[in-house]
């Protein structure tokens, strides 16, 4: 475990995130903050997600996007059921920043053992390539993704946008990873407070710690869960207005979509313990969906 004041000098730094879009100028490689990289190779997870494309699952390239002279695909993949069943569509995000590698690793395993008689998945990933090839949070501009849904300045926000256009979906999941010492989820204002706490329930019963407090260090009542609050909503509220700033979960909310965003502990080497929570989620949320 790290010492409170490492702990707290790694939460401050955190912070400074949520106060400019554009932090860097380029993917710097952020690995600082306690971070325990995960074996990831960029070529080897798209190779292996292409794989997957056949009977359950379509898998297709929905963007490009170009560093360095190298073209670095976003992937979709949608699960194939017959027409009309499941009705409801579950989105999933997963690398909107890419130096969070546990959301990533979960998608070959998750569509592995999807249910596609569940819901309609469609996953998007690497949200963002180039930051999931450079151990970056940001994109190759240096841009946060994930404070670009006011702007859209990023081609990835822009992909984003359109694929809550084309699956409309019922449902947003949002894989990411985070410094705090465990596991713990945001939801908006539209995912019902009763599933909020029944998910808790399938993460803890999954062997998933959640953790009592959040990386703002704000206790967390049920543990594992940061539900919407009037305060909260006017903070947001403040940071688009203030600063053009607004995260994808901010996006569903002005669409009614509920989404939850799924934040496991970047601190942890076990890869199994952090890979967990994500596939769990996703599955859990497609149960009750
Ligand atoms: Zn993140």
């Amino acid at each position: 475990m790290p010492s409170l004041a490492t702990l707290r000098r790694d939460l401050a730094n955190f912070a400074r995130y949520h106060l400019v879009q554009r932090a860097e100028t380029h993917p710097a490689r952020t690995d600082d903050m306690g971070i325990v990289p995960l074996p990831f190779d960029l070529d080897a997870y798209v190779e292996r997600l292409r794989s997957l494309d056949g009977a359950r699952f379509e898998v297709s390239e929905e963007a490009r996007v170009e560093y360095r002279g190298r073209a670095h695909p976003i992937l979709c993949a949608r699960s194939r059921a017959p027409a009309g069943r499941p009705s409801k569509t579950l989105l999933v995000l997963a690398g909107v920043h890419g130096n969070e590698h546990a959301g990533l690793l979960a998608v070959p395993p998750l569509l592995e053992r999807f249910d596609v008689e569940r819901a309609r998945l469609v996953v998007l990933t690497p949200v963002n390539p180039v930051g999931a090839a450079e151990l970056s949070r940001f994109n190759a501009e240096g841009y946060d993704v994930n404070r670009d849904f006011v702007r859209f300045a990023t081609p990835e926000a822009r992909v984003v946008r359109d694929v809550f256009d084309r699956e409309r979906p019922d449902f947003v999941v949002s894989l990411h990873e985070g410094p705090q010492d465990a596991t713990f989820m945001f939801a908006n204002r539209f995912v019902d407070p009763g599933l909020a706490r029944a998910l808790c329930g399938a993460l803890a019963a999954g062997g998933t710690a959640l953790a009592e407090r959040d990386y703002f260090g704000l206790r967390l009542t049920p543990p594992g869960l940061s539900a919407s609050s009037r305060t909260g909503r006017a903070v947001t509220k403040l940071w688009a207005l203030t600063l053009g700033m607004k995260a994808s979960i901010a996006y569903s909310e002005d669409r009614a979509i509920p989404e939850i965003v799924l934040e496991s502990s970047w601190r942890m080497p076990d890869l199994q313990a952090r890979v967990r929570p994500h596939v769990d989620l996703v599955n859990a949320v497609a149960a009750r969906l």
